[in-house]
This record gives structure tokens, sequence and C-alpha cells, in this order.
């Protein structure tokens, strides 16, 4: 008997990735830790990642490669910000070249150190991995359908998702 259930829309989806740079160098990856879980077709997912799960069956494994504008974004040039050091956590162990994240309105985000100066840090605001094609690795854990909270708050709850 096959009751299994291929990722759609409205569905919860547990899958653990390794993401790729262009070099083919780990970026990041779940395999250390709990699969991810995502509600399936809330906008929850960058496109190339949501288009290469569409129609997957739990135990699938495959390898797909996404270009920038489903991913991670073209690079902007001279798309720089100077931030104050308090702002920023191990500020005085940063150099140029370095990666850090810095809170901001819309969240954390992954920025590059460009120049450090006395009080302030210049950044680079692109997403290390913009401009370049990625690839994931992916292996579908498992699929069940969404409760009709998960759908109204728009996320998964309990395992790998929120406790409240
Ligand atoms: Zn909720």
């Amino acid at each position: 008997m096959n009751d299994k259930l291929a990722v759609s829309k409205d569905h919860v989806v547990h899958f653990h990735y390794v993401l790729r740079d262009c070099d083919g160098k780990e970026v990041e990856s779940s395999r250390d830790g709990e699969p991810s879980a995502v509600l399936f077709g809330h906008g929850n997912l960058m496109q190339g990642l949501e288009r290469a799960l569409d129609g997957k069956m739990p135990g699938e494994q495959f390898e797909a490669t996404a270009a920038p504008a489903d991913a991670f974004g073209e690079r902007r040039d001279d798309w720089t910000q100077r931030v104050s050091k308090k702002y920023v956590n191990g500020a005085a162990r940063l150099k140029p070249g370095m990666q850090t994240k810095l809170q901001t309105e819309q969240g954390p985000r992954v920025v590059t150190v460009v120049k450090v100066g006395g009080k302030f840090l210049d950044v680079d605001l692109n997403h290390p991995l913009a401009g370049q094609d990625v690839t994931f690795e992916i292996e579908v854990v498992s699929v069940r359908a969404a409760t009709a909270e998960e759908l109204s708050h728009g996320h998964v709850h309990g395992a790998g998702g929120h406790h409240h």
C-alpha cells in the first residue's frame, strides 16, 4: 500500500539539504541536525528550492541548481553601508573580507566587511551567495497535510516549526 503524499501546496514538508556555492563548496547543511520543516506553497522557500521540491515524494534524493534570481539574488554594485561597531557583535575581531550577521528591520542579514574604521564598519549588503548559481542536495524526509491552524498562521507547528 502506498499512502505517501507528494510535496504540494498546503503540505508540511520535512527535508534535509546541503547548500553548495558555485564552486561546489558546502555553505550550509541540515545534515548535522533536524531536517528543515516548511509549509509548502506559502512563499516560505526561495523560488529555486520550491520549484525543485514540487511533486517530489518522501525518500527521494536529488540535486537542484538555482540561478541567482531564484536563489540569493543578483549582485548589486556599490551596495555598501556604514554601521557603527557598537551595533555589531564581535566587531573588534572583524577584518575586511569576513562575514558577519547584522540585525536589520527585515531580520538578520549576512553581510561582508569591506573596511574597518575606528568606530565604524563598511559592509557589503549583498548576500555572500548573490550572483551565484547555487546547488542544493535534497532529501525529502516526510510530507503531511498541514492543519487548518498551520494554514491560517502560514507556518509549521510542532517538530521543526513554531511551538506556541
Ligand atoms: Zn503558528
